[in-house]
């Protein structure tokens, strides 16, 4: 079979080192379902799942197994998430029957200022700020890790990294969604050294079937498993981290902007330990994640608009019609009011209650797609303490939409003993900022354009402050005991695709992996609703237009959702993509024979 070794390049600034041989062919044995007892999981990559499944094996609980699949994600999907980024964990403590959540989203270095992304007053270039330090807002991910294992798993750094830093040793084949994706940002890579020694050939994609080794990540992974978070937030890889903030390693004759991010910055991060949204349909328990997410309040909102109707008696068209409508006003609230809840007080009560949604569902014409850019409501008067009444902020100007494909993962595990998670991590666009530490092999997150650019708003920038997010990883229980869990990668439309499923799975009756398979349209108060190929020419779509919908021109695959069913006879059921992303892999530890 043919191979090729690329020479060792020793770049000044770049210490990684690569050995590109075409792997040979591996037998895939990803499976989109399985179901039988004990623990589980869901994720988009067969290693992070088989990872999960290891360390479930040894003991290890939900929490630890977690943690051992996003570092493995880590290595597999790189260009989605990783140490140089920030999510967010829903966990379901069985022993104690409570949900935690974890915020290890990005903050704003304290330098930052609300005029940091305006140029002569005007929003500066998108795709520039991205691709720049500026970007770059401090990562999280380590440190809500460490509080994971610290508070809830049961297992150590060391353990937990173990599978991971075998993947990123014994390296991984390049698979076409892979190779796709780095084709895609070819353009962002090709300016920066780090991430052209580390995922080009000659400034190309490297080919299906190549292997991919990343022994700068299991180095940093191996100092973290040795001297815990603090070698992340302190010393030599943060040293590093701020290097390639301040002056990133460019390819020879590109410019890029800096950013202004310090090591006291990373010293004072915090993962935050937040109160789920919690909020009923149909009888489930739904919790969620809080700001600054606004993934929980928003999927909770459109979920009590939807309440109000019979939608078992409708016909598909009707439903989904309502969906998006119910989608559209509950995304003209999640713009107006929320944001880093430690900076911006939103009226969360208002937002969540009933009577709210019966208000806005009155505004839902069932004949005619509603208009673009709807306006907010005033949740002011639903909020129980009604001595504060607060008029809410002028929603920003909308900036121009973008696409929001898939970009992040998220994954869902659970053990024997009943804990589940239910996670959501990114670096925030694919391949985020597209800046790689040098010697450590992670591509740092551009998650401070996460930020409205200008206001006011409750999501501009501010020293500290962690820009707004979608993720929307949730755990649903009925009569006190667990569901199912869903959530999806995305952007804005993470919001959609849990809603979206939910409403599926709930309502129209589909098993999960028909609620996951379905097509996915999302609408999110914008000039059109985004659909997946076929859509706009399918019965479906046609009926959905005589009411007025309208679809954007170029259709792309939206999210990548992974889920766990709890069924009534004690089994579980793991449920990926049998088609996005390349489909997932689920896998159970003892299957069902
Ligand atoms: N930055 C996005 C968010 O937090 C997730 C990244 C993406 O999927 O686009 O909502």
């Amino acid at each position: 079979m043919p191979k090729f070794r690329r020479a060792s390049r020793a770049l000044h600034t770049c210490s990684v080192t690569l050995a590109l041989v075409l792997a040979a062919p591996v037998a895939l044995a990803k499976t989109p379902q399985a179901s039988g007892r004990g623990g589980a999981v869901a994720s988009i990559s067969e290693q992070a799942s088989q990872s999960a499944m290891a360390i479930l094996n040894r003991g290890g609980n939900a929490i630890d197994a977690a943690v051992a699949a996003a570092a493995t994600l880590g290595v597999t999907d790189p260009f989605s998430c990783g140490i140089g980024g920030g999510g967010f964990m829903v966990i379901y403590l069985a022993d104690q029957k409570r949900v935690v959540t974890i915020d290890s989203r990005e903050m704003a270095p304290a330098a930052f200022t609300p005029a940091v992304f305006l140029q002569d007053g005007m929003p500066m270039d998108f795709d520039r700020v991205v691709a720049s330090g500026a970007s770059v807002g401090v990562p999280g991910t380590v440190r809500g890790w460490h509080e994971a294992l610290q508070r809830y798993g049961s297992m150590s750094f060391k353990q937990v990294l173990a599978p991971a830093i075998g993947v990123a040793r014994q390296g991984f084949a390049v698979s076409p969604t892979f190779h796709r994706l780095t084709t895609e940002n070819e353009g962002k890579f090709r300016q920066f050294a780090g991430a052209s020694a580390l995922y080009l050939h000659d400034g190309k994609a490297l080919p299906v079937g190549a292997l991919i080794r990343n022994p700068g990540l299991a180095r940093a992974y191996g100092e973290i498993a040795a001297r815990g978070q603090g070698a992340f937030y302190g010393g030599p890889m943060a040293q590093a981290i701020i290097e390639a903030v301040l002056r990133p390693a460019t390819a020879q004759g590109v410019t890029v902007a800096g950013g202004a991010m310090t090591l006291a910055d990373l010293a004072n991060y915090e993962a935050r330990i937040r109160q789920p949204v919690h909020s009923r349909y149909r009888g489930y328990e739904l919790y969620g994640m809080a700001e600054p997410s606004s993934g929980g309040v928003a999927v909770a909102e459109a979920l009590n608009i939807l309440e109000g109707y019979d939608l078992k008696a409708m016909t598909r068209p009707q439903v989904e019609h309502l969906y998006l409508e119910a989608s559209r006003l509950a995304f003209a609230d999640r713009n107006a009011y929320l944001g880093d809840p430690e900076y911006v007080e939103a009226p969360l009560t208002g937002l969540l209650s009933k009577p709210y949604a019966a208000q806005r569902r009155g505004l839902i014409d069932a004949r005619q797609a509603g208009v673009t850019g709807s306006a907010a409501g005033d949740p002011y008067p639903f909020q129980d303490d009604r001595s504060v009444v607060l008029r809410p902020m002028a929603a920003p100007a909308a900036r121009a939409a973008r696409q929001e494909s898939a970009h992040t993962t998220h994954f869902t595990v659970a053990d024997k003993a009943g804990n589940i998670v239910s996670y959501t991590f990114t670096i925030e666009s694919w391949g985020g900022s597209g800046i790689v530490v040098p010697g450590y092999g992670f591509l740092l997150n551009n998650e401070m354009t996460d930020f409205d650019f200008s206001g006011p708003a409750p999501n501009v920038p501010e020293a500290g402050k962690r820009p707004r997010s979608s993720m929307a990883p949730t755990i649903a229980f009925k009569n006190g005991k667990p569901a199912f869990t869903i959530g999806s990668p995305g952007g804005a439309t993470i919001i959609t695709t849990v809603l979206q499923t939910i409403v599926n799975h709930v309502d129209l009756g589909m098993p999960m992996q028909q609620a996951i398979d379905a097509p996915r349209i999302s609408e999110r108060n914008g000039a059109a609703s985004s659909v997946e190929p076929g859509f706009a020419e399918s019965d479906q779509g046609r009926a959905l237009a005589l009411l007025g919908h309208r679809w954007e021109a170029t259709p792309e695959e939206i999210g990548a959702a992974n889920a766990l069913v709890f069924n009534s006879d004690g089994t579980v059921t793991a449920v990926s993509e049998s088609r996005r992303h390349g489909g997932g892999a689920a896998l159970v530890q003892h299957a069902a024979h």
